[in-house]
């Protein structure tokens, strides 16, 4: 599995790895887990669940969730705003965010094998569902309320149509601009929510978590590692 993950992500390493190699960085840097709250963007999809380190040691039963399908942080300001709000006295915070994507032991982009489920499935289902939409409709889809999540991860993927189309992986690609759309959102999130919470420091550790069979461990191509304070 390794070799076919740092086929497509040369930078990616063990999820297990990137954990210790975060938590040892913040702690270097002034942190501790007992007063480092933290929050994911990442997409429902119980396969993302791979954080089990930091669950372990940061403050709080297990993060604060701010993303929705696909990990776009839907939570918006107000779910930003009650995360800082929880933040240990004295402590900091940490967001993990970003896109996930399957690969298979064939080294099969976009699918996974799950336990106990025959053959293969999409992952990410949304970004795939959204793939399968840009192709179809060149202009978008219309805002379903019922599938409100789903219409804004097409709107982002639409903007990008003709070079996600056009790439030889389209589903690494359309990954790629979904990172970019979760990261550009949280910066605009935490630009209005960050101002009432002084003094607070937060680190945005994001990227791309590659899922592979259920029995392997998944990886973590680290994007972005800095430090942002109101
Ligand atoms: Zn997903």
């Amino acid at each position: 599995m390794k070799a076919v993950c740092e086929y497509y992500y040369p930078d990616a390493v063990a999820m297990s790895t990137l954990q210790h190699n975060v938590y040892d960085k913040i702690r270097k840097e002034g942190g501790d887990g007992d007063h480092t709250i933290w929050a994911t963007s990442l997409c429902s999809d119980e396969i993302t669940n791979s954080f089990h380190y930091f669950t372990q040691k940061m403050a709080g039963p297990g993060p604060f969730i701010l993303g929705g399908i696909t990990g776009l942080p839907f939570a918006g300001v107000t779910g930003m705003k009650a995360f800082l709000s929880h933040v240990p006295t004295g402590g900091k915070a940490m967001i993990v965010y970003g896109p996930h994507i399957g690969v298979t032991q064939e080294g099969e982009l976009g699918k996974v094998r799950r336990k106990n489920r025959d053959g293969h499935s999409t992952c990410c289902g949304s970004i795939t569902a959204a793939l399968d939409s840009i192709r179809v409709h060149a202009s978008g889809v219309q805002d379903d309320p019922l599938d409100y999540q789903q219409s804004r991860v097409i709107e982002h993927l639409n903007a990008h149509r003709e070079d996600i189309l056009a790439a030889d992986h389209p589903v690494k690609v359309a990954t790629d601009r979904a990172f970019e759309a979760i990261e550009q959102k949280l910066e605009r999130i935490l630009d209005q929510a960050l101002p009432d919470f002084a003094g607070i420091q937060v680190v945005l550790v994001g990227g791309i978590e590659i899922n592979t069979d259920w029995d392997q461990e998944d990886y973590f191509d680290l994007r972005t590692y800095r430090w942002i304070e109101s």
